[in-house]
């Protein structure tokens, strides 16, 4: 039955994404069989809008940013809504490999012609302070989306990049954070490792499906408004505030609107806001004995582009990379298959003790940036437009951070560490 609903789902949300009176209004963001749509049963559907209502805090978009948003506002006890053009948690929350790491896209000596090493070491740490936040939420309203708290792996197969390995360790070091240099002689892993850094608890993975409407849960008992299928189409801002107009013709007002739409921004900016590519995932059929191989850890190679490797609760892997120039037609079969082809066979090379079958395959658009961090805070040029765009491998980390400093910065508190993330740092 739900493999029907699904399938049917699929197709109408092609159809209707593409043109609306011949006009390209939208551009498809996720293509394939996601795995967390396809294991989850709808654990809850809200309402459509059909009234005009008034708020404080308009969040357009219902997937995992807009989901933290409502939570931390919603804790804040300031009053916000949700507004979601088609399900939640079926933009790009549905395809997130959801390995959550406190590192960064690239190692830091990378970074250093767009940032210092201490900011790098300042993202670093804010990673782990997102981590925490995660497992504080579990821990207070119990683990209902599979939640784990592992350590982090970055290595390298290849002698020439030993020393590149060798570097990030020392700067992570002497950072002060808890990192471990792995090399040949106390490898603990199944894997051909030349060098890497292992770190204490620095990552953690989560069903990103079940996790967003963990916190919609929690957040609607204490009075946050969720909207499905209401899109919002028109923007006008005046003294007051902020009208959003939603497409049955009902308006929202608020004092702020905060852009969580994800990859797609442009309704509200014509700001080119990160480097779009498009990502690809598989996902194992369950396996036998991956903890005896994996080690409770989430781990990414140091390839360009790199890929990233995570577990599953029903003991899958979910392998991600092969990332292409965005944007890539991804209709087309024949070349998503080739990125599916490549990633097969790189898991199988990694583990080739491992009976491994590929049961779900899943693509879609990702953003990144030149420093890996996304976008948090208001917009320079207008005070009542707000962003929390997590672009970067992190995104869901920054995206807590979002939630964390922009529902403050809404009570007049500065966090000195939203610099980082300013909109127009690359201006
Ligand atoms: C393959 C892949 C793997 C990834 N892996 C990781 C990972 O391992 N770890 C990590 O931290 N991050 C990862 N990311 C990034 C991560 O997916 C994103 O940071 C996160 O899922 C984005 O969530 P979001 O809520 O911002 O966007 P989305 O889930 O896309 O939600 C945006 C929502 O806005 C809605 N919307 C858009 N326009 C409107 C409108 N006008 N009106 C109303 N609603 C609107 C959309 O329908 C959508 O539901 C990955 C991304 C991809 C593509």
């Amino acid at each position: 039955m739900f493999e029907i609903i699904n399938i049917k789902y699929k197709q109408i949300y092609k159809l209707i994404m593409i043109r609306r009176q011949g006009i390209i209004i939208d551009i498809q963001y996720v293509q394939g069989d996601c795995i967390f749509t396809r294991i989850n049963k709808v654990t809850k559907q809200y309402d459509y809008l059909t009234e005009d209502i008034n708020t404080d805090v308009i969040i357009v978009g219902g997937g995992v940013t807009g989901a933290i948003l409502g939570y931390y506002f919603t804790k804040n006890n300031i009053n916000a809504v949700i507004l979601e053009k088609s399900r939640i948690a079926h933009g790009s929350t549905s395809i997130t490999t959801s390995l959550l790491q406190y590192e960064l896209d690239s190692n830091a000596l990378e970074l250093k012609s767009y940032t210092s090493i201490d900011n790098v070491i300042k993202s670093y740490k804010l990673g782990l302070k997102a981590l925490n936040e995660i497992e504080e939420f579990i821990n207070e309203y119990g683990n209902a989306c599979d939640f784990k708290r592992v350590d982090s792996f970055l290595y390298t197969a290849k002698n020439l990049e030993i020393k590149e390995m060798e570097e990030e360790y020392e700067i992570r070091k002497e950072g002060g954070l808890d990192v471990e240099f792995i090399n040949k002689e106390n490898n603990p892993f199944s894997l051909d490792v030349k060098a890497g850094v292992s770190s204490k608890a620095g990552g953690a993975h989560f069903d990103p499906y079940k996790y967003t409407h963990a916190l919609l849960d929690v957040s609607t008992k204490k009075g946050l408004k969720v909207y499905e299928n209401t899109e919002v189409i028109k923007i006008q801002y005046n003294e007051d505030g902020v009208i959003a107009e939603t497409v049955y013709g009902h308006k929202v007002k608020g004092k702020i609107l905060i852009v969580a739409t994800g990859y797609n921004t442009t309704l509200f900016t014509k700001r080119n806001l990160g480097i779009k590519t498009t990502t690809f995932n598989i996902a194992t059929k369950p396996l036998n004995n991956i903890e005896d191989i994996y080690k409770n850890t989430v781990i990414r190679d140091n390839e360009d582009p790199y890929n990233y490797l995570r577990t599953t609760d029903d003991n899958r892997i979910i392998i991600g990379g092969e990332d292409i120039n965005f944007l890539p037609d991804i209709f087309n079969e024949e070349l998503c298959n080739k990125s599916y082809e490549k990633l097969e066979q790189r898991l199988k090379s990694m583990f080739p003790s491992l009976d491994i079958g590929i049961e779900y395959k899943y693509c879609g658009a990702f953003a990144s940036t030149q420093d890996n961090l996304g976008f948090l805070g208001k917009d320079p040029k207008n005070k009542k437009l707000w962003y929390c765009l997590g672009y970067g491998a992190n995104g869901i980390l920054f995206a807590i951070l979002g939630g964390m400093m922009l529902s403050k910065l809404y009570l007049g508190e500065v966090d000195k560490d939203l610099e980082l993330f300013k909109i127009d740092r690359f201006d």
